[in-house]
């Protein structure tokens, strides 16, 4: 057997450990003769998966207590019409910033629930930068202001939290999208009134979409909102108002045990497993945008202090380099790395579990293409 280096932007690769562990327990979990995946969820076998999974990702993020961790279906997408559903709260709309692809489709939908202010956007400059908060005009009366704080396609990120108490004179909760940097470095949920995403990139398998909610934020969700959308009511029920995806919810189970086990496993115990993961993400990105950096025959179009340590993006001097490099890459064993197909160019997702042996055998790749083709 020979695993590939898989740079796909999500699904995504999954730690090998994990993969192990999930293999060997798959037909005989834990002595009960049955996989995870033929549980009842209401059974006692399966209650300490769910409620280990959550309290781990409790411990991971120093989640407040006055902060629901719900675990949902329908991923970051069906969040886009569940998010102004829930948090609309009566008002008249919501402020979005607009980074990218991610942020528009989230804009998109949230108009069909309300009204929508774009109070920044990174459109004119081919969304190759967070907007500075200085342009950022926000709106009286806003519902809640929504980030995408890593953007997927672009390969933007924040790397700073804007404070929303300074922007708003007043309460106004801050809504991210964190899909595909979820879990890659420390974050301050407190910051936050909701963060979501879909599980498929840092957390598990697809089908597992999580949210982290303020609790006295829920509990007036519209009332044409589906109940197994209502937060309040998914709260109540500990998440299980309905089947929740209890496989994908073990399997993120046993990714976040990954992530404790982290600062050992690289001999720095006095790290916490972000603090942890964050020195092994930022170490892979470096890796990987220092060989950009020194090549002219790669360029990259996303200002430095934006760049995202999880979708490194870039491009080739034409579409035939670009195709060559996706075909001899492949088989070579590094999966994954066209472009997404509305931007073109390469893009490696180098995400929690992509081992830093993954960055230095893409990059010598990069180097042996750029001598062969330059
Ligand atoms: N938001 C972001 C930032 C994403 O990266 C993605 C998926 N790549 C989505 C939303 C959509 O997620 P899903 O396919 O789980 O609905």
């Amino acid at each position: 057997m020979s695993r590939a280096f898989n740079f796909s932007a999500g699904p995504a690769t999954i730690p090998e450990e994990v993969l192990r562990q999930a293999a060997a327990e798959m037909l005989d979990w834990n002595g009960t003769g049955m996989s995870v995946m033929e549980m009842s969820h209401r059974s006692a076998d399966y209650a300490p998966v769910i409620e280990g999974a959550a309290a781990d990702l409790r411990e991971l993020l120093g989640v407040p207590a006055n902060y629901k961790i719900l675990f949902l279906q329908g991923g970051a997408l069906a969040e886009n019409a569940i998010v102004p559903m829930n948090m609309m709260r009566g008002r008249a709309s919501a402020d979005y910033v607009d980074t990218g692809i991610w942020s528009t489709k989230s804009i998109t939908e949230a108009r069909r629930y309300g009204g929508v202010e774009i109070i920044a956007s990174a459109k004119d400059s081919g969304y190759d930068r967070i907007p500075p908060l200085e342009t950022w005009t926000p709106s009286r009366d806003a519902a809640y202001l929504h980030l995408c704080t890593n953007e997927t396609i672009g390969g933007i990120e924040y790397q700073w939290t804007p404070d929303v108490r300074a922007l708003y004179a007043g309460d106004v909760p801050l809504v991210a999208d964190v899909s595909s940097h979820f879990l890659s470095r420390p974050l301050d949920v407190s910051r936050y009134g909701l963060v979501y995403g879909g599980a498929q990139k840092n957390v598990s398998m697809a089908g597992l979409t999580f949210v982290i909610v303020r609790d006295d934020l829920i509990g007036e969700a519209h009332p044409l909102c589906p109940s197994a959308f209502d937060y309040k009511v998914v709260a109540d029920n500990d998440s299980m108002f309905n089947t929740p995806p209890t496989y994908a919810i073990y399997l993120a189970g046993l990714v976040f045990q990954w992530l404790k086990r982290r600062p050992a496993a690289i001999g720095r115990p006095e790290l916490t497993p972000l603090e942890a993961i964050e020195t092994l993400n930022v170490a892979k990105a470096k890796a990987l945008y220092d060989a950009l950096d020194a090549s002219d025959f790669y360029s990259t179009r996303v200002v430095k202090q934006d760049r995202s340590r999880m979708n490194v993006t870039f491009f080739l001097p034409d579409e035939a380099s670009t195709k060559r490099f996706v075909a001899e890459s492949a088989a070579a064993g590094l999966k994954g790395l066209k472009g997404h197909r509305a931007v073109g160019g390469i893009r490696a997702s180098i995400y929690n579990a992509m081992p830093i042996e993954g960055v230095h055998a893409l990059i010598a790749f990069m180097r042996d293409f750029e001598r062969a083709n330059g």
